[in-house]
This record gives C-alpha cells, sequence and structure tokens, in this order.
C-alpha cells in the first residue's frame, strides 16, 4: 500500500511533504507531487503536514480518485 497525493495540490504544491518522507519517495511532477508508490512505507508523514490535505492512503481513494494512483505509477515509470 502507498500513499496517494490528489487533485488539490495541482494548486498549491506546498512540498512540506518532500521534507519529511523518511525514504526519499515524492517528487515534483509538471503539475504536482507525487509519490512512488513502490518506494512509500506507509509511514503517513506526509498527510500529517499537508496544509491542503491532498494525500490519501491508497485503500481509502473513492473510485474517482484512483486516476491519481495510475499517474503516479506512470510518472515514475517514464522518468
Ligand atoms: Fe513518504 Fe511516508 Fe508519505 Fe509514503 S507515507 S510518501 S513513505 S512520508
Amino acid at each position: 500500500m502507498a500513499f496517494v497525493i490528489l487533485e488539490a495540490c495541482q494548486t498549491e504544491k506546498a512540498a512540506e511533504c518532500v521534507s519529511v518522507c523518511p525514504v526519499d519517495c515524492i517528487e515534483e511532477g509538471p503539475d504536482q507531487f507525487y509519490i512512488d508508490p513502490d518506494v512509500c512505507i506507509d509511514c503517513a508523514a506526509c498527510k500529517a503536514v499537508c496544509p491542503v490535505d491532498a494525500i490519501e492512503e491508497e485503500y481509502d481513494l473513492s473510485p474517482d480518485q484512483e486516476v491519481f494512483l495510475q499517474r503516479a505509477e506512470e510518472f515514475f515509470a517514464n522518468r
């Protein structure tokens, strides 16, 4: 399981999450930050510091939010 960054990041891009991640798996994309789902250790540190509540655990995603997990997978696959 991984945490996933959702739409609210696209207007804020606050970046507090990047410095708290213990495995350095959050990177900035052209439109928002992304979490590498293959590296995330599910610690929840990023969710706690996000000022716009843009981060959710993978299994809490609604069906319309699952596209953000797919986008994260594509972002890290295509780097
Ligand atoms: Fe990093 Fe933990 Fe957030 Fe995963 S849940 S992205 S490991 S801070």
